[in-house]
């Protein structure tokens, strides 16, 4: 029987699809791209913000109308938010929640197609387990999931409805799965999870330990920290980056505003102070650091002024790039029912002036690099004639495409930056014999 699979949303979700994927390889189904015809076909959806939500409906219609004999699954944090709406949607065999998210071959022994859906899910507050998940196959780099849910208040977000509590898997089997990653030759993971800072809650553990234990494993060179929140990024790990070989100097830290009023709003768990101190100990400690920022615009209630604060706030801070986030209801949230919504116009407006912003800094981030030695890990993707990769330090570099190099990690010196803003560089240590 042919399978196929749809991942919408975050680097956790490309890891549990690909987890999902491997259950149906084990059972002998032939793995076919979304889109061709199929027998089965996986959504796993995202419910981050309302037009997610509309895009896993896309997906979903899109499955029906290419595969409409095709038993549809539809899993991931829009099916555990609106499984109800999602089994009315023509076409859906089967909705799994969050509990149930890698238990289909429990649920389902025939693939066939029935006059209603199914719906396997529960409340989400009753959800407890933690499925470890890596991604494979398709990729150069695998993410790793470490931990899943989130214990925060944070007013705009329904994140904690959709996953869960905060909650994780035991250091020893986490390497066990980096070790399972080792075999498959990757040399680079992705650490993910949707509150990684958070990592040990459930296991009495801490995500300082387990960065020490990772380093320890042989066979991957090269560890990304997804997403962390600026209150869990301890002095320590930021020590620890610093004098690691493995664990790149590369961090995605969410700031969402520079305004304290309206972090309060949003409850977040710092005020700006302390984000700025963490961004000034990572410059001091990591000169060569990429630092990502996550900011949302148009949060109820943000004025001109506040937002000119925020603006002017990341202005002055030595950042690399801005993911630039345009606010959005999002149902059952406490922001959702806030007063002084701004307008999708201005909301528009805020949005194109950080998105500048962002640009401005990230071609700085790039000048700066120029001149300076880095290494490099070749992907396998070959676009026009040319393949990319990812310095430690996450500086896009594109090279005339040579098989020969693929997952092959090099020693470079950047040159300079061409007219598709990626690095050109220098390959210091050439192919030999016994290296190709
Ligand atoms: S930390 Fe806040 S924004 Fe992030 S997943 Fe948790 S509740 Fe959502």
């Amino acid at each position: 029987m042919k399978v196929s699979f749809h991942t919408l949303g975050c680097k956790l979700n490309f890891s549990e699809t690909s987890t999902i994927a491997r259950s149906f390889d084990e059972k002998g189904f032939e793995k076919v791209k979304f889109g061709n015809s199929a027998d089965v076909i996986v959504i796993n959806t995202c419910s981050v913000t309302g037009t997610a939500d509309k895009k896993c409906r896309q997906a979903i219609n899109k499955a029906k109308k290419n595969s409409p004999e095709a038993f549809i699954v539809v899993t991931g944090c829009y099916a555990q938010l609106k499984s109800d709406e999602i089994s009315k949607m023509p076409g859906v065999d089967v909705v799994l929640g969050m509990q149930e998210k890698f238990n289909l071959f429990d649920k389902i022994s025939e693939f066939k197609k029935k006059e209603t859906a199914s719906v396997y899910s529960c409340e989400i507050n009753e959800v407890s387990n933690f499925d470890i998940s890596h991604s494979s196959g398709d990729r150069t780099r695998s993410f790793l999931k470490i931990q899943d849910g989130c214990d925060y208040p944070c007013t705009y977000c329904t994140i904690p409805k959709a996953r869960g509590k905060s909650r994780n898997g035991k250091i020893e089997d986490i390497i066990l799965e980096a070790q399972t990653i080792v075999k498959k030759g990757f040399k680079e993971i992705i650490l993910t999870g949707v509150n990684i800072g958070d990592f040990g809650k459930t296991t009495d553990e801490t995500f300082f330990e387990l960065l020490q234990e990772l380093e320890k494993v042989e066979g991957i060179e090269r560890y990304r920290i997804s997403s962390i929140e600026p209150n869990l990024l301890t002095d320590e790990i930021i020590t620890l980056v610093s004098n690691s070989k493995k664990i790149l100097p590369h961090f995605h830290i969410p700031l969402q505003t520079g305004n304290n009023k309206l972090l309060k709003l949003m409850k977040r768990r710092y005020m700006r102070e302390l984000f700025e101190e963490k961004i000034i100990s990572i410059n001091k400690n990591i000169p060569e650091a990429f630092i990502g920022v996550d900011v949302i615009v148009g949060f109820p209630d943000e004025t001109d002024k506040d937002f000119l604060e925020t603006y002017n706030f990341i202005e002055k801070l030595d950042v690399s790039f801005l993911h630039v986030f345009s606010y959005s209801d999002r149902d059952g949230t406490p922001a959702s029912t806030m007063e002084n919504k701004v307008s999708a116009k201005e909301i528009e407006n805020r949005s194109k002036k950080l998105h500048l912003l962002s640009d401005l800094k990230h071609k700085n981030f790039y000048m700066k690099n120029i001149g300076k030695e880095q290494t490099v890990l070749f992907e396998a993707a070959k676009y026009k004639n040319s393949m990319f990769g990812f310095t430690d330090n996450y500086i896009k570099v594109e090279i005339p495409y040579d098989e020969n190099l693929i997952n092959k990690i090099k020693k470079v010196k950047i040159i300079s930056v061409n007219e598709n803003g990626n690095a050109l560089v220098e390959i210091l240590d050439k192919l030999t014999k016994n290296n190709v």
